[in-house]
């Protein structure tokens, strides 16, 4: 596998990301909601290096078939009220942003005190739909990425760092 996003510069930046969103909800009620699968392994990694209290929730949504924009389903729903918390939408990658823009519009419609967006990857000049990113892990080019919960096909989501996908 062709390495582009290595274990230790990924872990680095997480606990980046970690230190610089602990500032900004310190004293908030926060609610760390994870997109499955994509983003099991950076929730996980990300939320452990939190300084400030917070709580999980998983939605799962359908998006892709292969490496094909497909159509966008809820598989798996947060099973409590929004109400009252900060809410953190945690993804892997947004590329056209079409599956986060029906998702933000999910998670709003539960009445959150605020929504934000954090991924580990963005696709610049990818977006087809209007979305705010408000965490960033790393910038990439537009080439298909497997690992660290990023998957073709349900393979590779294992491997703790990122790589350029090559079929074999
Ligand atoms: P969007 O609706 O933004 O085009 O799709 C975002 C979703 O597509 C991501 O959550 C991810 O599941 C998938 N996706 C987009 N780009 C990549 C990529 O380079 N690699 C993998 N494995 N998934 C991707
Ligand atoms: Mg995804």
């Amino acid at each position: 596998m062709d390495v582009l996003l290595s274990e230790e510069q990924i872990q680095t930046r997480v606990r980046e990301l970690a230190k610089q969103i602990s500032e900004d909800f310190s004293g908030k009620p926060l609610m760390a909601v994870c997109v499955l699968k994509g983003a099991y392994a950076f929730f996980s990694d990300l939320v452990r290096a939190l300084s400030i209290p917070a709580q999980i929730e998983f939605v799962r949504v359908a998006s892709y078939q292969g490496t094909q924009s497909g159509a966008f389903t809820v598989l798996h729903d947060i099973p409590v009220s929004l109400e009252g918390f900060h809410v953190l939408l945690i993804d892997d990658i947004l590329d056209s942003g079409k599956t986060m823009k029906k998702l933000l519009k999910h998670m709003g419609a539960k009445n959150p005190l605020s929504l934000s967006l954090c991924t580990l990857l963005e696709k610049p000049g990818q977006l087809e739909a209007p979305v705010t990113l408000e965490y960033c892990g790393f910038q990439i080019p537009n080439e298909f990425v497997v690992g660290y919960g990023l998957d073709c096909d349900q393979q590779h989501r294992t491997l703790p760092y990122i790589a350029r996908y090559q079929a074999d």
